[in-house]
């Protein structure tokens, strides 16, 4: 299963820590991790395997976006930092469009995405 990582610059440490807090989660169920290129910086230096696109403001949401709309990426977790302004923005609305489009599990906030991993380790019922 392949899963989206992208964490706004006020938020990647926050990734990093959910993803530590994960690991057992991703590794027992053979999770693949593509992300948006400076997010997955952060993540490999906590020793996590991650597929980099270009930089959000480069076009790495509207990579992801496309991967979603393509049925290759099967969840995205996006802890957006809403106290920030970004010149990406109409790419971040794409991204969560398609994942609304096709109905593609969308977590923007830790608390979400521990809901979402303990669903797919089957904790959840
Ligand atoms: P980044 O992009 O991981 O390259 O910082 C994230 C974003 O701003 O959408």
């Amino acid at each position: 299963m392949e899963i989206a990582i992208i964490a706004h610059d006020g938020k990647k440490a926050e990734m990093v820590q959910f993803l530590n807090e994960q690991r057992d989660i991703l590794q027992r169920n053979e999770i693949t991790l593509v992300s948006t290129g400076t997010t997955g910086s952060k993540v490999e230096k906590a020793r996590f395997q991650v597929t980099k696109f270009f930089s959000g403001p480069l076009g790495g949401d509207a990579q992801i976006a496309s991967r979603v709309a393509e049925g290759k990426c099967e969840m995205v977790v996006f802890f957006r930092d809403p106290l920030e302004k970004h010149p990406h923005e109409p790419d971040i609305f794409m991204l969560m469009r398609m994942c609304d489009v096709y109905d593609v599990p969308l977590a923007t906030n830790p608390a979400t995405a521990s809901l979402l991993f303990a669903a797919l380790d089957g904790k959840l019922g």
